[in-house]
């Protein structure tokens, strides 16, 4: 089953010159979509983690049912002003201006070992500023997983030595 075929490109969205990768043709295939979140829990078998974190929104869609695959703890990330009890947050460099990060500060122990998953990898921004906001904490990042990577962007170069998992690249 080739993914890619499941996935719509969305042309100049949400501006001009994105190529947007759009998964709501993917979930909207039930088989589809269970078989993506198989081969997302499948990538990450050699891994040794006890919580799964994902950022707001379309990486609550991955989390969410490989933290339920897995019975391990799922872990919200969110935009500022979303989660009801203290939080830790973190700035991170957009191309233009900064965005923040949100997470219950008691949702993740010291020692804890945590993987990350989130739909798309592109520029990498996102997901090393929750590497930083995780080891800020005390946890130790074990991995990453996504079910796109666009490759053109070098977001490994950005990350470093972390273990990095995509089912598609582009
Ligand atoms: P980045 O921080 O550049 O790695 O961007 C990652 C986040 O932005 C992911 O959570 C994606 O959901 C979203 N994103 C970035 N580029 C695209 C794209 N071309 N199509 C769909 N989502 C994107």
């Amino acid at each position: 089953m080739d993914l890619k075929n499941y996935i719509r490109e969305v042309q100049d969205f949400p501006k001009e010159g994105i190529g947007f990768k759009d998964i709501t043709t993917l979930l909207n295939n039930g088989e589809v979509f269970k078989k993506t979140i198989d081969m997302c829990v499948e990538n990450v078998s050699e891994f040794d983690f006890d919580v799964i974190v994902g950022p707001e929104a379309r990486g609550f869609i991955v989390a969410a049912p490989m933290s339920y695959a897995l019975s391990k703890s799922f872990v919200p990330i969110r935009k500022p002003g979303k989660l009801p009890s203290e939080t830790v947050s973190i700035e991170y460099e957009l191309e233009y201006g900064v965005d923040k990060l949100e997470i219950h500060k008691d949702a993740i122990k010291k020692g804890q070992k945590v993987l990350i998953a989130d739909d798309l990898l592109a520029t990498g921004g996102t997901v090393n500023a929750i590497v930083k906001l995780i080891e800020s904490m005390g946890a130790e990042v074990v991995g990453m997983v996504f079910i796109m990577e666009l490759s053109f962007l070098n977001a490994r170069d950005l990350i470093g030595d972390y273990n990095i998992k995509s089912l598609i690249k582009y």
